[in-house]
């Protein structure tokens, strides 16, 4: 089922997600219903936030890049793009690697027409659960942790425009504020 998105002036996306706790049928459902919705909107993640829901829990696509073109080691081994993708990520836990930002161009399905250069740590380690509760480590460099770290920051009311420079923001500066002022009125979620 295709869910409606939420967009930049609706409170929602400032609200922290929860934790999950359960870990049954109406999960399952509730994030395949996210994997349709974001690829209708051929995205390569979308938070809960961004659905109407306060959760700690987003899926993330980015399979239309082969395994070797993508940075990438889950539970210790390198298992095909493929076989795990798209991907569940509940209860995350972020680590940032050190080392200098790397600056690249996002855009956000909460932003439509909006993209800009955010600066992101190089390489990521992220905790998380599966849909069956089972913990894992992943650890990601290069864009497939530029795309990890957006969809976290969503899961704790944080927006990509919150990572960008004054100057970045600047130029994006009447684009964002029509966009709010076209959302602020919208109501805090939407059915789940
Ligand atoms: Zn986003």
């Amino acid at each position: 089922m295709i869910l409606p998105i939420t967009q930049f002036g609706e409170s929602i996306l400032r609200r922290k997600g929860r934790e999950v706790e359960t870990f049954d049928d109406d999960l399952q459902a509730l994030a395949q219903n996210m994997v349709e919705t974001m690829e209708e909107a051929e995205g390569v993640g979308l938070a809960a936030q961004q659905i109407g829901l306060p959760l700690r829990l987003f899926v993330v696509d980015v399979g239309m890049l082969p395994d070797d073109e993508l940075d990438y080691s889950l539970d210790g081994r390198h298992p095909p793009v493929e076989l795990i993708m798209p991907m569940a990520v509940v209860n995350p836990r972020l680590h940032t690697g050190g080392g200098q930002p790397l600056v690249d161009e996002e855009g956000c399905l909460s932003f439509p027409g909006i993209r800009g250069e955010v600066p992101r740590a190089p390489s990521v380690i992220l905790e998380y659960q599966d849909l069956d509760g089972a913990p894992h480590t992943l650890e990601a460099g290069g864009w497939f942790a530029r795309v990890l770290q957006h969809e976290y920051d969503h899961v704790e009311g944080v927006l990509f425009i919150d990572r960008m420079e004054t100057r970045q923001l600047r130029l994006l500066d009447t684009k964002i504020k029509r966009l709010k002022r076209a959302n602020r009125d919208r109501g805090t979620g939407k059915p789940a």
